[in-house]
């Protein structure tokens, strides 16, 4: 099977590389063979290859800055998914937000609850989603949450930064949701993969894929700090609970986050861990020192 996998570099593409059978024939396209930000990148890229599955894990994910820049987040988020879904391949698989909801919903969201994004981020993925539905062909969105891995930015290297620079930091206490590992987003893919590859995929369409369980970025951040204790590396930081008013962000968030994965997990036969052990998992890999060096220098950088 021949695979096309945009935002290799990424967060979930680096870890889908690492993990895709050696069997399969991969070509990892990163910003500089096939920008996203340029009409017509894309479908040229997937001209070329000539994918049977074209893997979409690139993406505009900074959140607060798309608020400013919404003309590029639509352009990578929809216009790019367009171009992808068009391309021509047997399957497409993309990722998509918990952020297509604004967690008025008391419960866990499913995959067909009415969809109302809070932030550009949010309405620039939904467009994405929307962009794959036209187009009609065969098609697995996968929708996740508060996406983490060792060695690149997110919250749980940026809570360990800056736990072992500051004294005390604030945390959001009134958004809840399922920190989910980049890990556990790759391996699920990969098995979604193995199926189209056998000739018995899965059924097309949208799913949730997140860890089990639910905790606010509050809680979380302490856990992350027990965690990093557990491992030998205690870092005396008080973590203080604030609303998401008070901390003042440039994009809304949905206050509850939280995607019921029932549909998935019975698809695949699979028992989704809880976001507890994947983050257990990412601090660990993450406070072994070359690892942390790695993650405040692409930081700095950033
Ligand atoms: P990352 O930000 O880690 O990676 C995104 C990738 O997209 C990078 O490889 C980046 O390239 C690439 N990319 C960005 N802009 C362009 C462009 N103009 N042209 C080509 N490539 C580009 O994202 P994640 O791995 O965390 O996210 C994977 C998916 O999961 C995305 O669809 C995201 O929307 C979704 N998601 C993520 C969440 C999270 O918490 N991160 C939460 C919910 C959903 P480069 O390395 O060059 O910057």
């Amino acid at each position: 099977m021949r695979i096309a996998l945009l935002g290799s570099n990424g967060q979930v593409g680096s870890a889908l590389l690492a993990r895709l059978p050696r069997a399969w024939s991969v070509v990892p396209l990163a910003r500089r063979d096939a920008d996203l930000l340029v009409p017509g990148a894309a479908a040229a890229a997937i001209a070329r290859i000539r994918p049977d599955v074209i893997v979409n894990a690139a993406a505009w994910t900074a959140v607060d800055k798309a608020e400013t820049e919404a003309t590029r987040a639509y352009r990578v988020n929809s216009e790019a998914v367009r171009e992808l879904a068009a391309a021509g391949a047997d399957w497409l698989i993309s990722y998509s937000t918990d952020y297509v909801f604004d967690g008025r919903k008391a419960g866990a969201y499913r995959e067909d609850d009415a969809t109302a994004p809070l932030n550009v981020y949010g309405w620039s993925k939904l467009g994405g989603e929307q962009a794959i539905a036209e187009n009609g062909g065969k098609s697995l969105i996968f929708r996740t949450s508060w996406v983490h891995t060792p060695g690149h930015a997110n919250f749980v290297t940026t809570i360990l930064r800056l736990a072992a620079e500051r004294e005390s930091l604030n945390v959001v206490d009134d958004q809840i949701g399922a920190p989910t590992s980049a890990g556990l987003i790759a391996d699920t893919t990969v098995e979604a993969l193995k199926r189209i590859s056998e000739g018995r995929p899965i059924e097309a369409g949208t799913y949730h894929l997140a860890a089990s369980g639910a905790t606010s970025w509050f809680h979380y951040a302490q856990f992350i700090l027990q965690c990093a204790e557990e491992a030998g590396h205690t870092l005396p930081c008080a973590i203080h609970p604030v609303s998401a008013s008070q901390y003042g962000q440039a994009a809304m968030r949905p206050a509850n986050s939280q995607l019921d994965t029932t549909k998935l997990e019975a698809a695949l036969g699979a028992d989704f861990p809880s976001w507890q052990e994947g983050v257990r998992q990412t601090v660990a890999q993450s406070i072994n020192p070359a690892v942390l060096d790695t993650v405040s220098l692409r930081q700095g950088h950033g």
